[in-house]
């Protein structure tokens, strides 16, 4: 089943104890679409600008990912800048310049308004609700937001939470949200809008995903070099719901199945800057750390070890 996205395309600046990049290509919706398109057909909703040009667009050439509804507008592309510290958990927004999404006003095709899977990426939460509105009956609707959108746009986004399925938000996130200093408590305060299931992003800590009933706790996958944090969450959205999008049901042990595969597309994404790894990375280097994924969180029962 293919999964419809909109969010950010952008140009980035990015800045981290190992190094920066000016102008490196990225946007919620471009790591999503390139991470979930490993898994499902994906069609992108989004604008650019005049400067992105042609060679830009080869991101998403050679992939199963449909650009008919990323439009190009006079002016300027979004471009955000950030930084890390040694902590790479969090980022500092330096700069958000949003130029053409000020003003973009989607029009969905008739195919992209018969979408079953959609994923509302980190963007205006208005925005977000026009084109939730165009999509006739979608069967799963996910989202994730920002502490830009927190602060700016609250109102909004409560309206726009009691509409999805499945909240993918971080940790800070959670707790500015709720106001509640405990993980737990906020992601009930967030559940309580209407979402069924809230999955929290806690960087090199993992991910825990909440329903009313169950709790899922993994941590992320250890590696050795992380260069570049930019984009994992969204890395993560985009294996996480792609793989969803690719299964017909939606089981418990299918939705860990998918929190493990955002996860290791995610350890892909931080590995280099920007999109370069994720770019590069095959089907079956992801199935192969699907598998030492197993491993580094596999414990024997209790009669087990003991017998
Ligand atoms: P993350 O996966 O959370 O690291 O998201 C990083 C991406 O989010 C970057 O590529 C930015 O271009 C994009 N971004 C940053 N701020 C915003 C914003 N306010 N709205 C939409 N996208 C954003």
């Amino acid at each position: 089943m293919s999964i419809l996205v909109v969010g950010s395309v952008a140009f980035d600046g990015i800045e981290t104890p190992f190094g920066k990049v000016e102008r490196a290509i990225g946007g919620s919706a471009t790591y999503f679409s390139v991470a979930a398109s490993f898994f499902t057909p994906v069609q992108l909703v989004a604008v650019v600008g005049e400067d992105f040009s042609d060679k830009e667009m080869e991101v998403f050439r050679g992939r199963d990912i449909d650009v008919s509804g990323l439009s190009r507008a006079q002016g300027k592309t979004f471009s955000w800048r950030g930084s890390y510290d040694y902590d790479m958990n969090v980022a500092t927004t330096r700069e958000t310049q949003l130029n053409v999404f000020a003003d973009f006003k989607p029009v969905l095709s008739d195919s992209f308004r018969s979408a079953k899977v959609v994923f509302l990426a980190n963007i205006d939460p208005e925005l977000q609700l026009e084109v939730l509105e165009q999509v006739r009956s979608p069967r799963l609707v996910a989202l994730d937001t920002m502490n830009y959108w927190i602060t700016s746009k609250k109102e909004a986004l409560k309206k726009i939470f009691s509409r999805v399925d499945l909240i993918i938000i971080n940790e800070g996130e959670v707790r500015q949200f709720s106001g509640e200093a405990n993980l737990i408590k906020g992601a009930r305060t967030i559940l309580s809008l209407g979402a069924k299931t809230i999955v929290i992003k806690r960087g090199e800590y993992g991910v825990l995903m909440v329903k009313k009933d169950e709790v899922f706790a993994v941590p992320a996958f250890p590696l050795e070099t992380v260069f570049d944090p930019t984009g994992a969450g969204d890395t993560f959205a985009g294996g996480f719901l792609g793989y969803l999008a690719s299964r017909s049901d939606h089981s418990e042990s299918v939705m860990r199945r998918a929190i493990i595969f955002g996860s290791v597309l995610a350890s892909f994404t931080v590995e280099a800057f920007a999109l370069d790894r994720l770019r590069e990375v095959s089907r079956r280097e992801i199935d192969s750390r699907f598998r030492q994924f197993k491993t580094l969180t596999h414990f024997d029962d209790l009669e087990e070890a003991e017998s």
